[in-house]
């Protein structure tokens, strides 16, 4: 009968973490093989098998042994702490086999069972820090020379790679820490968070948070994994931290832009990427989003900082999303498109705390902390690493100005400069996309020269006329005050107001989210309009001379509380039909053409 190695990671220490199938090997086996303290972690589970236990330095001989064993026709478990593949038993098994001749065909039958190794288990304890490229470096240089270790250990700092340090310390080997520290400290800042847990998932479990300065402060011993961060990792709350991605996004106030799913996956999100390089350098030819094929050069480089931490929810939301006119979509909403693509980590965590903010009794997602307040500690301590970010922001010559001067094209130019982009909506306005290290000197420079600047995103945007080159300004008055009450406010989906200063209503008004129209001193108002779709329509006429304070004082109202009552991207004109009435206007069905909206592209 031909007999069985088993080589059982057995994870951490507790049986919580064994995997079913390492418990299994374990007790369907004939004989037990491990290192004294792995034998007495497992012992709660053995039924009678029969126990050789080694010392720590024996491996060799361990191996030896179970192979003898199985040959004579006896199921061996050999036991290895974390995974048997991770600085365990595995390849020493192997070693011993490929020395004997063994072949699979004929040899005793081997499996490797696959356990929770040290990076992973010491990393759930001290937050999140692994997320990105990550690496393993063992500091014993009992079989390994240490310039080869110290080598590696720079190539990883200068990579950027978390790094999680097994075998840190013992108690003849002391010094190769300290030298660790030492070349860590060449790449990294002193500040850099630094997590070292002892024991993990065992009777003296330790866990401390520190800095790659002061880490040697703090007990590091055998049962020691050292998890180093990278240059985005953060001490949040006494947790380590590191988020995915390297970008971070602006518009006007310092508000971090998310980029929603669809966008994430845009070559012009990512001009770091060699898709992007590769799009600079062949030109045109290379494929990108229409909507964004903007001319990211090459040669950017990695961008760091942290990545995007998004406050409110609006822009991962479950529910159907249509592409926006002018957005590069890809139809989110129909399942086809759904699997072609897939949703961003950050979107799902985001949606994952959206969700059970909710179950704590709060309809409204309010304690999901909104990206300038709880993000703040753990973005300042980040930027002090950040090099370059993007800025986003809508660039305008004014409301109803609609002339760009020479010389504020110039300025733009010279401000968007080599690697920004230049995006021309059907909106009245052109999105401007800059790569910079100094949001707030930028956004000066446009404002001096008189341009109208606006944040981008889910925000309400008036969209005015020319009131007739000036001809017939009458209203325009009141479209000022109209825009400081509402202009830019942050609302479940971008929200389009037409404003019209005459019964021509020429620039549109009547097709917009909300259409409002001046005429005889008075106004009239379109509420829901579709704006986009093969099925859109004009606004609902809800009202015909309505006084132009009462107007003011309506719209705002009925903006504030779409703003406060809206779903996550519910549209305007599908919040209209929900909540049926607004402001005494009542919703009527527009008698529409039955026609499949297409998804974008089709
Ligand atoms: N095969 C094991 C690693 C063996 S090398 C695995 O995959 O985890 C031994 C080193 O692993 C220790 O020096 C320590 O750095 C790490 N280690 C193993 N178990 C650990 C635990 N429970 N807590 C912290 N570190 C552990």
């Amino acid at each position: 009968m031909r007999g069985k190695l088993l080589v059982v990671g057995f994870g951490p220490g507790s049986f919580d973490h064994m995997t079913q199938a390492a418990k299994d090997a374990i007790q369907n086996s004939d004989v037990i093989i491990g290192y004294n303290t792995y034998v007495d972690l497992i012992r709660g589970l053995l039924n009678g098998q029969q126990i050789v236990r080694t010392g720590m330095t024996e491996e060799v001989s361990r191996a030896q042994e179970a192979v003898r064993q199985a040959e004579a026709g006896r199921t061996v478990a050999v036991i290895s702490s974390g995974d048997a593949g991770v600085y365990g038993m595995a390849g020493l098994i192997y070693e011993v086999l490929m020395e004997k001749g063994w072949r699979r065909e004929s040899g005793v039958e081997v499996e490797i069972i696959p356990g929770i190794s040290a990076i992973n288990s010491t990393a759930s304890l001290l937050g999140a820090p692994i997320m990105h490229d990550a690496c393993t470096i063992s500091l014993s240089d009992h079989l390994t020379p240490w310039e080869l270790i110290i080598k590696r250990v720079e190539a990883a700092a200068a990579a950027d790679f978390v790094v999680a340090l097994y075998n840190p310390r013992s108690g003849r080997r002391t010094r190769q820490i300290v030298e660790t520290q030492n070349m860590l400290l060449r790449y990294r800042s002193a500040d850099t968070p630094v997590g070292i847990v002892k024991s993990a998932y065992r009777d003296r479990e330790d866990i401390v948070v520190t800095t790659l300065g002061r880490m040697l402060e703090h007990d590091i011993g055998m049962l020691t994994t050292v998890i180093i961060g990278n240059s985005s990792t953060v001490n949040y709350d006494g947790l380590m931290i590191t988020p995915r991605g390297y970008q971070r996004k602006y518009t006007l106030g310092d508000d971090i832009q998310p980029l929603k799913p669809h966008q994430r996956l845009q070559v012009a999100a990512e001009p770091w990427s060699l898709e992007a390089q590769q799009g600079a350098e062949s030109g045109p030819s290379v494929p990108v989003q229409p909507a964004t094929s903007g001319p990211w050069t090459g040669g950017l480089g990695p961008l760091s900082g942290t990545g995007a931490y998004e406050g409110s929810p609006a822009g991962v939301s479950v529910a159907e999303r249509e592409p926006a006119a002018g957005e590069a979509s890809r139809g989110a909403g129909s399942a086809a498109a759904a699997v072609a693509e897939p949703v961003s980590p950050l979107a799902l965590a985001l949606e994952a705390l959206w969700l059970v903010d909710s179950h704590k009794g709060t309809a409204e997602p309010s304690g999901v902390p909104s990206a300038g307040e709880a993000a703040a500690p753990w973005l300042q301590q980040a930027s002090a690493f950040r090099r370059q970010e993007i800025l986003e922001l809508a660039v305008s010559p004014g409301l109803a100005e609609k002339k760009l001067t020479s010389a504020q094209l110039m300025l733009l130019a010279d401000v968007v400069g080599e690697e920004g982009t230049i995006e021309y909506t059907p909106h009245h306005q052109m999105l401007v996309r800059i790569v910079t290290s100094e949001p707030s000197e930028a956004v000066s420079r446009l404002k001096a020269a008189g341009l109208l600047l606006a944040p981008i995103g889910d925000v309400a945007q008036i969209k005015a006329c020319d009131f007739c080159n000036m001809d017939k300004a009458d209203s325009v008055p009141y479209l000022e005050e109209l825009q400081s009450r509402i202009g830019g406010m942050k609302v479940a989906k971008e929200l389009r107001i037409g404003f019209n200063g005459c019964g021509m209503a020429c620039y549109g008004a009547v097709k917009e989210d909300i259409g409002i129209v001046y005429r005889r001193e008075k106004f009239d108002l379109f509420l829901g309009g579709k704006t986009v779709g093969r099925n859109a329509h004009a606004g609902i006429p809800v009202a015909e001379g309505v006084e132009p304070e009462k107007l003011l004082d309506t719209v705002e109202s009925i903006v504030r509380k779409y703003a406060d009552e809206a779903h996550p991207n519910e549209r305007f004109h599908k919040y209209f039909n929900r909540v049926k009435e607004l402001e005494g206007y009542r919703h009527r069905e527009v008698p529409v053409f039955k026609i499949e909206n297409a998804i974008c592209g089709d």
